[in-house]
């Protein structure tokens, strides 16, 4: 099959059981290193709970992201602009963001709007940058879908974890064979070849944080971003940025 990145060929590398039931293959670009499985026919299946019982890191992993998002946007994209969490979930990060003072909205295809209601994102809104985590490695098409966010904004700060250089075994948890979710997997050159393909500067933790942006961000400043963002430099900002929290209240309030 010819690799969904790149168009250029790739073979299979690896085959597992998903689900506990279904046959699924590996298949590895021969160039771009991207991995993605061949056919997944699950995906309706494994979508009737869109986000997976197993996710026990679902909450803390929001409020870990929250801290390195504020961090980032902030310092690279301002305190002013508006901004989209894409594939945002239940809308926890959205929330969080808000709480933080930034104005964010939240879109997710799949899955209802717990926490962010009445800060859905409507088109043409003018976006500065999205954040979308965990959701590159669900893409059944990434080109498409990365190129229809690229439609909203010029920036896109994203988390999905890299593939180690050797196709690692089942015990590689990111796999998330009990699920049947995860069916796309990027290497450092796959982001590299996103980054050439979209005409976009690539920055990374080189692990499972990164970005893609019209900006010319020395990866330096990225890698130095994120580690301050490990000193609570988020409730000093949180001083300086005005809460959403009562505002928002008040508003949704008044639409009751
Ligand atoms: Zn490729």
């Amino acid at each position: 099959m010819k690799c969904k990145i790149c168009g250029k060929e790739a073979k299979i590398v690896k085959e597992s059981v998903i689900r506990g039931k279904y046959e699924a293959r590996y298949e590895k670009c021969s160039d771009c290193s991207f991995m993605f499985i061949e056919n997944p026919t699950w995906l309706e299946e494994a979508y009737e709970k869109p986000i997976n019982v197993s996710d026990t890191g679902y909450i803390s992993r929001n409020v870990y992201l929250s801290k390195k998002t504020l961090l980032l946007f902030t310092s690279l994209f301002g305190r002013k602009n508006t901004y989209l969490d894409y594939a945002g979930g239940y809308g926890v990060l959205t929330r969080l963001m808000r709480d933080y003072g930034l104005d964010f909205r939240h879109h997710d295809k799949y899955t209802p709007n717990l926490f962010a209601q009445g800060f859905d994102y409507e088109d043409r809104e003018n976006i500065e940058a999205i954040s979308c985590f965990e959701c590159f490695e669900h893409l059944l098409s990434p080109l498409e879908e990365i190129g229809d966010m690229f439609k909203i904004s010029s920036n896109i700060l994203f988390s999905t974890r890299l593939l180690p250089k050797e196709v690692p075994d089942d015990n590689w948890e990111y796999y998330g064979i009990e699920h049947g979710q995860h069916i796309s997997f990027y290497s450092p050159e796959t982001l590299k070849f996103l980054a050439k393909k979209f005409n976009k500067n690539l920055c990374s933790d080189g692990k499972n944080i990164h970005l893609l942006t019209e900006k010319k961000i020395p990866n330096w400043l990225f890698t130095l971003i994120l580690l301050l963002s490990r000193l609570q430099l988020d409730l000093i900002i949180k001083k300086i940025l005005i809460s959403k929290t009562s505002s928002d209240s008040k508003y949704l309030a008044s639409k009751i």
